[in-house]
């Protein structure tokens, strides 16, 4: 601290489709607080925004502050992001958000601090890399496998954007003329590897009449989708068409994970997102093992490891949005942005 200042503490929002969460950060990168809510179902914009802001106000009011307080607020959310104009321009999965919102600037009128806005997968990387199961490595490559698979890139420290679209791994194509993906395109990894298609797949196949406990568990649970805790409820009562589907989307990402580590020569691979995180050290296993035939310098294969901050890994990333880099681990850019 210096000369009596106050300690300076960023806020993070993680926006999700089904939740919001927040943290208070302090400058080492401790967690101080958090708080949760549920991502409104109505109302669109102006509702998802008044929770976000009571999720973060409910966060500082655990350690005695007001948001206004804060020395900056970052927000990871889903989809597409202009980090520099601070607009979500479009969000699939966030109810009602269907056309760009300036939320930086309207959080950071509501707050009264500076707000930044990254996409959840980005941030979330960046946060592993910097706090997380990445801090040992100069290069890595961030694998966020969930509803879809993201994903990021450090090279040399510093986190690889290209024109600034560049990590989207999930779209490496596995089989030309393949399973039809959710960008409109075939043959991607996602197409196979990512919850919402696999989802799908197993709908078509209980339509047919195939057998399996996936819906009955997810009704069990009052869920309306397959995620992430029902997979790995049916793993574990060994459902014959869950393994099936999680040995299929594990086949896939060895093939594209270990494709991408032939480019790029990466130290390590680290495995994070809701299902990676939730089917835990033994499904990073099995993924190292499944890229093993596909490294072209198997005798060298990159550490693959699980991520260290799991559910608040993107909250963590979103504060750090608002904190000045540190040890390096900037940003690198191509020379020209993909959308301007
Ligand atoms: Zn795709």
């Amino acid at each position: 601290m210096r000369g009596g200042d106050k300690k300076r503490v960023f806020g993070g929002l993680d926006l999700g489709g089904t939740k919001i969460q927040a943290v208070l950060l302090d400058e080492q990168g401790n967690v101080l607080s958090q708080a949760r809510r549920v991502t409104p179902q109505k109302g669109g914009p102006p509702a998802i925004l008044e929770e976000l802001f009571g999720t973060l106000q409910e966060a500082a009011r655990m350690v005695k502050l007001k948001p206004s307080e804060l020395a900056g607020v970052g927000v990871g959310a889903p989809g597409a992001v202009d980090p520099v104009a601070g607009v979500l321009l479009h969000a699939g999965n966030l109810p009602g958000w269907d056309a760009p919102h300036p939320l930086a600037e309207v959080l950071s009128k509501k707050l009264n601090v500076p707000v930044f806005l990254g996409n959840d997968v980005q941030v979330a990387v960046a946060a592993d890399a910097r706090l997380g199961a990445g801090r040992p490595y100069q290069s890595l490559l961030g694998v966020w496998w969930g509803t879809g698979v993201g994903g990021g890139i450090y090279l040399a420290g510093r986190r690889w954007m290209g024109r600034g679209a560049a990590g989207e791994i999930g779209h490496m194509v596995v089989r030309r003329g393949g399973a039809r993906c959710s960008c409109g395109r075939r043959g991607c990894m996602e197409a196979y590897a990512g919850r919402a298609a696999m989802e799908r797949r197993a709908r078509k196949a209980a339509e047919r009449g195939e057998k399996t406990k996936l819906f009955s568990l997810m009704e069990k649970h009052g869920k309306d989708r397959l995620s992430s805790g029902i997979w790995l409820q049916a793993l574990k009562q060994e459902d014959g068409l869950a393994e099936r589907l999680i040995a299929r989307a594990i086949r896939m990402l060895g093939a594209g994970v270990a494709s991408a580590v032939n480019l790029l020569d990466v130290e390590a691979v680290i495995i994070g997102g809701g299902l990676g995180t939730r089917l835990g050290q033994p499904y990073v296993e099995r993924i190292a093992e499944a890229m093993r035939p596909h490294l072209f310098v198997p005798q060298r294969p990159p550490d693959v490891r699980l991520s260290e901050l799991g559910d608040l890994g993107g909250a963590i990333g979103a504060a750090l949005l608002a904190q000045p880099s540190r040890e390096g681990r900037s940003e690198a850019r191509g020379s020209t942005r993909a959308h301007p």
